[in-house]
């Protein structure tokens, strides 16, 4: 039988809807109407002073981390996937039905994403990216992305497709989870990237590029990945320190979106140092400026960044960005959609998209902090989080 939610404000991912009411049938959303237009068979929940929006999208998550540990994850270590189904579940409790997973070692992620899929298990849908590519002794070498040829490249993006992964990821930077590799030192030469980057949309498959220092920006936004992961223009002065608007200009040209990353955490840049802060807010505003569309991410399953926690990040996101809520919640669902490639099955309410909703209380785009206590939440038109 068909669910309609009656008296209800609808935010459906860009802006709020004339209409009061949605018609849930099925895995997906049948109808957005007004309430006196409601199938007669239905059955009805009342939600004045709730208000519907799209459910949320993590685009940078790690399943297989554990964020309570603080160190390089054991090659050898258990099958993590007990842990990976509490933190699946946990997600999409808390309004996330999306994830972009962008890396692991051993494949579990992707026999998860394979039984989420098949209704077995509750989590958020998720698009995986298998091993990343990495320089030899590179970032997270220990996933065993390494690749030190153009040839070995094309191999291991082969293995990868033949896997099963929805996108690829490559390193174009050290990062600060690997020893002996630097943020601010690119990874790749320009036409390994560049190689990359054409094999993997040669055969339909996105490419992520995580990005923490300013040369490997300009490489991978040259390269044309999708999405530049981080941004972080690490320079010889730290975090921020080397922002150059000609490569903003660039990623903005070509249509390549950002994924900040930006966690919970990330309040101890706004407490803290505020030079460094003024650094980080003059690399937004300079990003903002030439256009450049943001996908909002955390990097759950680092130290400290749990899977959940998404909703309590986009708060921090919008004070270190100064977006407005408005736009930070676009990044979150409609916009994330769009720069992920799945804005023909989710990301906005409208009829005929999968039914990933999140019901709050109070409105969102006032107060960004009411998504941290969802009211209620279907996940592929499933209540895994029903209303009291
Ligand atoms: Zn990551």
């Amino acid at each position: 039988m068909a669910t309609t939610l009656r008296n209800v404000r609808i935010w459906d991912g860009e802006g709020f809807a004339a209409a009061d009411a949605v018609t849930l049938e099925g895995e997906r959303i049948a109808a957005v109407h007004c309430a006196d237009e409601a199938p007669e068979v239905a059955h009805c929940i009342d939600c004045s002073g709730l208000t519907l929006l799209p459910g949320l999208f993590d685009a940078h998550v790690h399943m297989e981390l554990n964020p309570d540990e603080n160190q390089t994850p054991d090659p050898k270590r258990p099958d993590q996937t007990p842990l990976m189904i509490e933190r699946a579940a946990a997600m999409v409790r808390a309004g996330i039905t999306t994830a972009r997973d962008l890396g692991g070692g051993r494949g579990w992620e992707l026999a998860l994403r394979e039984r989420i899929a098949s209704g077995e298990l509750t989590g958020p849908r998720l698009l995986c990216a298998g091993q990343p590519l990495t320089s030899t002794g590179g970032h997270c070498h220990f996933w065993g992305g390494q690749v030190d040829s153009i040839e070995a490249a094309r191999d291991h993006i082969e293995d990868q497709c033949a896997r099963g992964v929805d996108l690829i990821k490559v390193m174009a930077t050290g990062g600060v989870m690997t020893a002996g590799t630097k943020p601010s030192s690119a990874q790749f030469d320009q036409p390994t990237l560049d190689a990359i980057v054409e094999q993997a949309h040669a055969r339909q498959r996105p490419v992520a590029a995580h990005c923490h220092g300013s040369d490997g920006i300009r490489a991978a936004a040259l390269a044309g990945v999708d999405t530049i992961e981080h941004c972080s223009w690490v320079g010889q002065h730290g975090w921020a320190s080397d922002y150059r608007d000609t490569v903003a200009a660039l990623i903005a040209s070509r249509g390549i979106r950002v994924s900040p990353t930006i966690s919970r955490g990330w309040r101890r840049f706004l407490d803290g140092d505020q030079a460094r802060l003024r650094l980080i807010r003059t690399a937004w505003s300079g990003m903002r400026g030439h256009n450049i569309a943001f996908v909002a991410s955390t990097d759950a399953g680092i130290p400290d960044v749990y899977h959940h926690h998404l909703p309590q990040a986009l708060p921090v996101f919008a004070a270190i960005s100064g977006m407005s809520n408005k736009e930070v919640l676009t990044s979150a669902t409609s916009g994330a959609a769009d720069g992920l490639g799945v804005s023909h099955i989710t990301g906005r309410i409208a009829p005929g998209l999968y039914a990933d909703l999140m019901l709050v209380d109070g409105d969102p785009c006032a107060d960004l902090s009411t998504l941290a206590q969802p009211a209620a939440v279907w996940a592929r038109g499933r209540d895994v989080l029903p209303l009291d």
